[in-house]
């Protein structure tokens, strides 16, 4: 055994300690980090493990090791649940869960299929941490439409509770003695008010489900845009998302729907078919954001996250421009698709021109 004396002991272990927290980044020992946390299923091979949260990584280092990026909170903590999917990679809408991982039997067809998909996915993350309940854009702090969405949401719950309840007492005052116990004006009285209580009660949980799918459609639409974005700037090319989708499948269906996630596409607004899908809404303004995308992939990625700070900024913005709550009810103002991308549009076009 080698003698050492207590001073060396100590030395030693510093030296030891800050040494592995260097090896932690350059090797490929991803249990957590500071941002996320990792469970991985027995049947997922450690190499997708790495090519997912290497690239995870590298997105989070465009925020920590930007000068210019201080507003936009990278939500912590995140789950990524590695595992054998049912379905397409997905978020949970408050963006605190990831679910990554291949479908079933199926591998990716590539790493780069592998990392967009997790990149994409932690676009959602940041989008929701940041446009939600912990959000920090000032501007939309006070966003009367993130507080009504949360509301309605928890206000859907409790009404739907309350129906049971309603029913259970219904089903008390008609069975037994109870009901034996009024008289003929009391019954009909309490069949009246029933009625008009349960009447009350489904209107509002209609109000409340209308504001909810609503709102859940708006942050989906601007969300996948953002996504989609994070992606390409990752990848560097703007056809990347529809690049892979369209070597994954050769469905005509799925070859049109890729081509509109496309940033090189030559969508008009005013020839724009959408077919109904939230990630095909802005096709068109992808289009106008290919040149600013292209000027930030020549800079370098040092040049991402202020530029993905003020994207995120403008579709917030939008997003609570558009929603107005009337009657309790969260409503849209712009309804078409050609009238969203127009508004866009024109955003994108002062962040250009803001942009030396
Ligand atoms: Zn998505």
């Amino acid at each position: 055994m080698i003698n050492l004396k207590k001073g060396s002991v100590l030395l030693l272990l510093l030296l030891l300690s800050s040494n592995s927290s260097i090896l932690a980044e350059d090797t490929q020992s991803h249990t957590s980090t500071d941002f996320y946390r990792v469970e991985r299923e027995d049947d997922i091979q450690e190499k997708l493990v790495d090519v997912m949260t290497d690239s995870i990584d590298e997105v989070i280092s465009y925020f920590v090791d930007s000068d210019t990026s201080k507003k936009l909170e990278i939500p912590t903590p995140v789950t990524l649940k590695i595992k054998k999917l049912r379905s397409r990679p997905a978020y949970d809408i408050k963006g605190r869960i990831l679910y990554l991982g291949h479908q079933k039997e199926e591998e990716f067809s590539s790493d780069r299929a592998a990392r967009l998909r997790a990149v994409h996915e932690y676009g959602h993350a940041l989008f929701s941490r940041n446009t939600n309940n912990n959000y920090n854009l000032p501007s939309f702090m006070d966003a009367q439409i993130v507080k009504g969405f949360w509301d309605s949401k928890e206000r859907s719950g409790l009404l739907f509770r309350r129906i049971d309840e309603q029913m259970d007492e219904f089903r008390a005052f008609t069975q037994g003695e109870v009901y034996s116990n009024f008289t003929e004006e009391e019954r009909v009285k309490y069949f009246s008010d029933f009625e008009a209580e349960s009447e009350r009660i489904s209107d509002e949980s209609k109000a409340a489900m209308t504001s909810q799918r609503l709102v859940e459609k708006m942050f989906s639409m601007y969300a996948e845009l953002f996504a989609d974005t994070v992606a390409v700037l990752f990848d560097g090319k703007l056809d990347a998302v529809a690049e892979v989708i369209i070597s994954e499948s050769t469905r005509e269906s799925t070859q049109k729907k890729a081509a509109f996630r496309s940033f090189e596409n030559s969508i008009a607004v005013e020839g724009f078919e959408w077919d109904g899908d939230v990630h095909s809404v802005f096709a068109p303004a992808r289009q106008m954001m290919a040149d600013m995308l292209l000027e930030k992939i020549a800079k370098g990625k040092s040049s991402y996250g202020a530029f993905l700070e003020q994207l995120l900024e403008i579709l917030t913005k939008e997003i609570e421009a558009i929603l107005i709550l009337e009657d309790g009810v969260l409503r849209s103002k712009t309804t078409t698709v050609k009238e969203l991308n127009t508004s866009l549009i024109e955003k994108l076009h002062l962040l250009e021109s803001s942009v030396d």
